[in-house]
């Protein structure tokens, strides 16, 4: 089972950032509304997440640490998924590449913490906390020298580190999250922190937007707001007057979920046409909601692709709302 786990956890988890995605996934699954992240050396030694959900009781925690154990779809309609768990791998896979400490507590009774190292699993003891949940994986891969051969500089999984959590935030406004470097020890250094937005979820996208893609991108986007058969866009496009040179400042999101997708990106581009200079990518965060049916986020776990039946429509969808947009602000 072990060895299960551990090949498992190459799918799942390729470097700290992926570890990162799993655990703040789980907290917004678990209805956190403040989600703290710390990490040393690249996220290599160390990697917390410390959410306000509403926790893991006590038994339940050995559970979280068994594969395909998952609490949250019941697997009949594996495309009509709400949470984004739910293959019930991710702990399991951290616990075979890494130590895994978790912490938890539900609301009315007591604290209680499980370690695993190496797939091997200790016995829950009672822990003193408050609520909620605090994940704690140290010395990734340790236990699988070969993919830590594979790691990048530190500096390159702080990047990337940075990525999925402005990724994730951008996606939930009304939920506060911090980034801190604690590779000094101590408190370490805050890296990145945006404060739980309030309003309509425009208000709020627009706040998120300043706190992550700065204030001048904020005030050079354009709202974007349309529908096609039962395709719905919204969020924010930036005037082809703001670039940042060659930097990527790219949100897409399909029902919620972060995505890199071709399709997707390709339609951005084709928006922005005859409005940008070559070389100069267009900035935008947009979130595509569709009927689950329409679209398979799950092609793989740890990337991020997502497969449309019918690409025509999300594709045209972007491209003239983009353009409609562009066109009545003047370009
Ligand atoms: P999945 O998210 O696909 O269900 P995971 O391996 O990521 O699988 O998590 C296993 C289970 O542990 C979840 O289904 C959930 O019940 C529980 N869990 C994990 N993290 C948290 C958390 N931060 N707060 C509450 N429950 C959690
Ligand atoms: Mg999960």
């Amino acid at each position: 089972d072990a060895a299960i786990n551990r090949i498992a956890a190459g799918e799942v988890v390729e470097r700290p950032a992926s570890a990162v995605k799993e655990l703040i996934e789980n907290a917004l699954d678990a209805g956190a509304r403040r989600i703290d992240v710390s990490y040393a050396d690249g996220g290599k030694t160390l990697i917390r997440v410390v959410d306000d959900g509403y926790g893991i009781a006590a038994d339940d925690l050995p559970l979280a640490l068994s594969r395909h154990a998952t609490s949250k779809i019941d697997g009949s309609d594996l495309l009509n998924i709400h949470t984004f768990g739910f293959r019930g791998e991710a702990l399991p896979s951290l616990g075979a590449v890494g130590r895994l400490t978790i912490t938890s507590r539900v609301v009315g009774e007591a604290g209680a913490m499980i370690r695993v190292a190496g797939g091997k699993m200790e016995p829950v003891k009672p822990a003193a906390i408050n609520g909620g949940t605090v994940v704690e994986l140290r010395d990734l891969f340790y236990a699988t020298p070969a993919r830590l051969k594979f790691l990048r500089t530190d500096r390159a999984e702080v990047q990337a580190i940075g990525d999925v959590v402005k990724r994730l935030a951008m996606a939930e406004p009304f939920v506060s999250f911090t980034l801190r470097d604690v590779s000094g020890g101590g408190e370490g250094r805050l890296t990145f922190r945006a404060d739980a937005q309030t309003g309509d979820l425009f208000d709020a996208l627009h706040g998120r937007l300043r706190q992550v893609l700065g204030a001048e991108f904020a005030e050079n986007a354009l709202k974007i707001e349309a529908e096609r058969e039962g395709v719905a866009l919204t969020g924010y496009a930036a005037l082809p007057t703001f670039s940042r040179g060659s930097a990527v400042m790219q949100y897409l999101y399909v029902n919620g979920r972060p995505v890199r997708d071709k399709l997707l990106v390709g339609a951005l581009r084709g928006a922005y046409f005859d409005f940008l200079s070559r070389g100069r990518h267009p900035a935008a965060v947009l979130f595509l909601e569709c009927d689950p049916h329409r679209v398979d986020v799950n092609v793989h776990p740890a990337k991020s692709e997502v497969r449309f039946r019918d690409p025509g429509t999300a594709r045209g969808l972007i491209v003239s709302a983009l353009r409609h947009a562009l066109a009545d602000s003047g370009h």
